[in-house]
């Protein structure tokens, strides 16, 4: 059934009142609206304050192949970027330079673990970034138990997402499960999560591959305004769900991160969304709610997809107190 919100009201023009998620989700945007506008509220567009969720892409490929994802190895594939060392080291040392104490991603849309020099660079981030949360996702089907214990002790969370049809474990990943049973510190930041490549999630931006049509979405997002996510070539994306870059924001190769946060491509951006996603054409058809607003200083620390989590929590939002401590 094809679902939309009204776009000037951020209400739903067609609906099945029956479909109580749904209606949750219609809640979330509408308490999301006035969280956006209070946010911004006080600042001009071109100062915001600094983002606080920051997803750097090392090489932009996965090897996953879930039906859900715009990147998936199925789909037609964007021009192979790495990115150099040389623009890692720089992007990290102005992140220091500005005492970075926000959530930082080494991947983005790609599968972290197929650049062989992630484990490196997480060892670098960490040191020169101490105050930072710095997470990662994988599929962990490269993730041999050698490379687990090589970098866990730099991250701060590492979600684990085990696709496969029937839920079995991936040999990588049942290694590295039995391996934390046996160690509750671990167990606190690695969650194990068991997920078919079949789901469907949000529309990513419209692009999902197995999402229904989505015409109009209303209202706003928080994502112009407090997340961050460059590309192997430096360039910054509209946000993580931009998932083939379609939507340059600067460049962190040209320009210092704190200008290309604050630069007129960002203006431009905040002032479309602020009035409505129906003005970018990604957005516009993008259904992501979740998480829709973190408040300055804090952090997401762990998430829900669909799917059997077998080391969790439930969804918290930690203030950036707890930020480089063991949780
Ligand atoms: S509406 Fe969707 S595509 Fe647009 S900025 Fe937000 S998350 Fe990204």
């Amino acid at each position: 059934m094809l679902r939309y919100f009204c776009a000037s009201q951020g209400y739903i023009a067609h609906q099945d009142f029956a479909d109580a998620s749904y209606m949750r989700k219609v809640n979330q945007l509408r308490e999301g609206l006035k969280q956006v506008k209070d946010y911004t509220a006080p600042y001009p567009l071109n100062n915001m304050p600094l983002f606080n969720k920051l997803e750097i892409e090392t090489v932009n490929r996965c090897n996953g192949q879930c039906a859900f994802c715009p990147v998936n190895r199925q789909e037609k594939q964007r021009p192979l970027a790495r990115m150099s060392e040389e623009l890692f080291y720089s992007v990290i040392s102005q992140l220091r330079e500005l005492n970075y104490a926000g959530n930082i991603q080494l991947f983005s849309n790609n599968e972290p673990f197929l650049d062989r020099r992630i484990n490196t660079f997480i060892r670098h981030a960490k040191s020169a970034l101490p105050l930072s949360f710095l997470q990662m996702m994988s599929n962990g089907t490269l993730l041999t138990l050698d490379k687990f214990k090589d970098c866990i002790g730099f991250l701060d969370s590492l979600i684990i997402d085990n696709y496969s049809a029937d839920y079995e474990f991936h040999p990588h990943v049942k290694s590295i499960y039995e391996y934390c049973l046996q160690n509750e510190e671990l167990q606190k930041k690695v969650k194990i999560c068991k997920r078919t490549p079949d789901e469907v999630l949000h529309s990513r931006g419209g692009q999902s591959p197995n999402h229904e049509k989505v015409e109009v979405i209303g209202g706003s997002c928080i994502y112009p305004f407090n997340q961050m996510v460059i590309r192997p070539t430096g360039q910054a994306s509209l946000c993580c769900n931009d998932a083939l870059g379609e939507v340059t924001l600067g460049d962190v190769s040209r320009r210092h991160i704190a200008e290309v946060w604050n630069g007129p491509e960002y203006v431009a951006i905040r002032e479309k969304i602020l009035r409505g996603r129906q003005h970018i054409r990604q957005c516009s058809s993008c259904t992501n709610m979740l998480p829709f607003f973190v408040p300055p200083g804090h952090h997401v620390d762990e998430y829900i997809p669909d799917g059997h989590f077998l080391m969790t929590g439930k969804l918290r939002v930690l203030p950036s107190s707890s930020w480089g401590k063991k949780n």
